[in-house]
């Protein structure tokens, strides 16, 4: 089942303590439409400049990626600089310029429209809402993330757009913050009420908690001796989860923990190197692999 995905695709400049890149491929939709492609048909939604080259758009050739609702303006892609610091747990923005993200207004093919499984990555909540208004009827699935800027800065869009979604996925601090609780259970109370009937919070390195009416499941990170890059590992595990998902085209408590552990094996794989580069070499039997490695990591005999 085809799973449909709105969201940033940028140049991203990244520092981190193992290197730089000044201009790497990056952006949400980017991540995780090609840690979803693993699993499923991917249908992008989004927007680039004029920058934006057939050797960028490399990447999603040759893997199950639709481009027809990739946008292409007049203008530069938007770009994003960030640098980590030494244990790569904090990151500091050094530039955003929207640059055509700025106009940006999803539009649906109508081959689109009929979207069963939606990902709505971090943009304005009003146009995560517009592209779900754009899908013909309720989605079998549908899930978003955010970040701390519309939490604070656009509560009521946000709030508005969180009444039509199944799954938030998110990080801690974004949790406690639009909750309101420093305790995840009780956070993950008060956000059901807001619409969502699961939350998804991922906890970078130490791995990501399913929170839903039938209790709460966690996954840990795969440790890895030298991590180098932790951009896009939040989108590409949305996109390992969700992609799986819509391939098992069930979301039974067995189908959303599975989801869980694709989503911290495409996540592993996206920080083992710069940028997209280690998923592009990423094959179908090093992700089963890796899943096989989980259950070593956490099953255990009392
Ligand atoms: P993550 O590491 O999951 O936060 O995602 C990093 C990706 O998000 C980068 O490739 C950036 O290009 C993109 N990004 C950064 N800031 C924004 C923003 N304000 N809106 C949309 N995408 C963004």
């Amino acid at each position: 089942m085809s799973l449909l995905v709105v969201g940033s695709v940028a140049f991203d400049a990244l520092e981190s303590p193992y290197g730089k890149v000044d201009r790497a491929l990056g952006g949400a939709a980017t991540y995780f439409a090609v840690a979803a492609s693993f699993f499923t048909h991917v249908n992008l939604v989004g927007i680039v400049g004029d920058d934006f080259t057939e050797q960028d758009a490399h990447v999603f050739r040759g893997r199950k990626i639709d481009l027809e609702g990739l946008e292409r303006a007049t203008g530069k892609t938007f770009f994003w600089a960030g640098r980590y610091s030494e244990n790569l747990n904090e990151r500091v923005t050094l530039t955003t310029e929207l640059n055509v993200f700025a106009e940006f207004k999803p539009r649906l093919p109508e081959k689109y429209r009929g979207a069963e499984h939606v990902f709505l990555a971090n943009i304005a909540p009003e146009l995560q809402r517009s592209v779900l208004q754009q899908v013909r009827k309720r989605p079998k699935l549908a899930a978003m993330d955010t970040m701390n800027y519309w939490i604070s800065g656009s509560n009521a869009e946000l709030r508005e757009t969180l009444r039509h979604v199944d799954i938030l996925m998110i990080n801690d601090s974004e949790t406690r913050e639009l909750s309101s609780e420093h305790n995840l259970l009780r956070a993950a109370k008060h956000i059901f009420k807001m619409g969502p009937s699961t939350l998804v919070v991922k906890r970078g390195e130490h791995g990501a908690m399913l929170v839903d009416k039938s209790g709460v499941f966690c996954v840990p990170a795969f440790p890895l001796e030298e991590p180098h890059d932790p951009t896009g590992a939040g989108d590409c595990f949305a996109g390992g989860f969700m992609g799986y998902l819509a391939s098992a085209g069930k979301h039974t408590d067995a189908a959303l923990r599975r989801a869980m552990v694709y989503g911290s094996v495409l996540g592993s794989f996206a920080v083992e190197r710069f940028g997209l580069d280690r998923l592009r070499t990423l094959k179908r039997a090093e992700i089963n692999a890796r899943a096989r490695h989980f259950l070593k990591l956490t099953t255990f005999k009392l």
